[in-house]
């Protein structure tokens, strides 16, 4: 007996179609615990609690221009100047009737002003100042709250924190911010003629494209992932040694290679070895039919862990990241919704559909004005021959076109729902 076939024969169970996957893929993904971070730390990561505003912001009445601070009522004339109001520097005195504050933009009005005349409406006259128009109690002033009201949700728990989202954290100075743990992301690498990529291969051999880009994958939706990953054979003994050290420490095991139907696709049958329990391994889809997912229950309560074990070939791996591995990792870190966004992009050419598998194409988006009667919208190029393994079509991807199985194509100028790879 080979050693190949140290390893249970196994059927690989019922094809399953994408939805049911993804389905069962999320209900395993957990999200991860809360922890607190400076807010210089929060870019990228998610909000774990609903954030509101302490306070009104404004806290204080500002002024939105340069100019001169009046009592409304007093209308237009030529008025003493009582003082300077700088922002940041309040005035020390209440404004007194028929006179006027010089006043920049934020800085709070003195009191007993209530409007603002901009300096465009007024004219120097001495140490005096010509108010030339009459304006509204109110006018160019920001009042308190204006902004966000007290007791305003600001931001809702499992929002992504970009640069927009950390400055409304400044604003109502949430300077430690409740976050969800980063989960831990190990890629794993498996073939025998799979070389590092600064490596001669030899004949038969390839290099490892898809460990640095899983891994940079992974890294780029916010995950704590090693770049520098292992490469392990085909040979049951090393690949199941290779798995126990992957997984002795993560919450997401990512590999690729060895799910197909081949003699030396050993990962479902060694992942059920170690002691995991393997959900499925075929997924009724193109490319990326052969996808393993399995989860390990950890010692002391520490947890599921997640092993997508993803097709060998480049395009495949990346395809059924992004359908499966994607929402996973979003859903663990909390955000909400966790699905990857759709859009309606139209067909640029005629796109082939496959008549028993959804097709998930891989199309470049620009944007074109004429569309939609001018109003325009974004055109869907194909990145051109689809193979599984020509990671060339992956360039450029911005979305997946969704093609449905059926006969014939899609026509030029048909609106297709497709999944956006912009914003992981
Ligand atoms: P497998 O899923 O092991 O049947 O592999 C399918 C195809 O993908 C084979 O042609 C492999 O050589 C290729 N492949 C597997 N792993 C990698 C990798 N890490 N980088 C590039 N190509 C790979
Ligand atoms: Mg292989």
């Amino acid at each position: 007996m080979s050693e190949a076939h140290a390893v249970a024969a196994r059927e690989p169970g019922p094809m399953l179609p994408v939805a049911a996957v993804q389905d069962l893929v999320c209900r395993q993904a957990i999200r991860q615990r809360e922890e607190r971070i400076s807010l210089a730390a929060a870019l990228g990561r998610v909000l774990a609690q609903d954030v509101t505003a302490a306070e009104p912001f404004p806290p204080f009445a500002a002024s939105t221009k340069d100019g001169y601070a009046v009592v409304a009522q007093s209308g237009p004339g030529t008025y003493p100047v009582q003082g300077h109001v700088m922002a940041g520097r309040p005035a020390d005195y209440a404004q007194l009737p028929g006179r006027v504050s010089y006043i920049a933009t934020g800085a709070p009005l003195p009191e007993g002003a209530d409007a603002i005349v901009m300096v465009e409406d007024t004219e120097p006259c001495g140490d005096h100042v010509h108010i030339k128009v009459q304006v509204a109690p109110g006018t160019d002033v920001r009042p308190v709250g204006a902004d966000l009201e007290q007791g305003a949700l600001v931001l809702p728990r499992g929002k992504k924190l970009g640069p927009v989202e950390t400055g409304l954290l400044a604003t109502v100075g949430a300077a430690r911010v409740p976050v969800y743990r980063r989960p831990k992301v190990t890629v794993l690498s498996t073939g025998d003629e799979i070389c590092a990529p600064w490596e001669t291969p030899g004949y038969g051999q390839i290099r490892d494209s898809n460990h640095i880009m899983l891994s940079g994958m992974a890294l780029a939706m916010g995950t704590e992932t090693s770049i520098d990953g292992a490469i392990a054979p085909d040979e049951p003994n090393r690949l199941r040694a290779a798995l126990e050290t992957a997984l002795a420490d993560c919450d997401v095991l990512i590999t690729s290679g060895g799910v197909s139907m081949g003699e030396r696709d050993l990962l479902p049958a060694l992942l059920q070895d170690i002691g995991a329990e393997v959900h499925t391994e075929r997924v009724l889809m193109k490319p990326g039919k052969p996808f393993t997912f399995a989860t390990r229950t950890r010692a002391a309560n520490a947890g599921t862990q997640l092993v997508f074990a993803l097709p060998g070939n480049p395009a495949s791996s990346l395809v059924t990241f992004f359908l499966f591995v994607a929402p996973a990792l979003r859903k663990m870190q909390g955000r909400h919704p966790y699905a990857l966004p759709r859009v309606g992009v139209t067909a640029a050419e005629p796109l082939k559909r496959d008549p028993y598998r959804p097709e998930y194409h891989r199309v470049t988006l620009s944007w074109d004005e004429a569309l939609h009667d001018g109003l325009g919208g974004y055109r869907a190029l194909s990145t051109g021959s689809q193979k599984s393994s020509r990671l060339m079509s992956m360039l450029d991807a911005d979305a997946l076109v969704e093609i449905p199985a059926g006969e014939g194509v899609i026509v030029p100028g048909a609106v297709v729902p497709a999944i956006d790879l912009r914003q992981l």
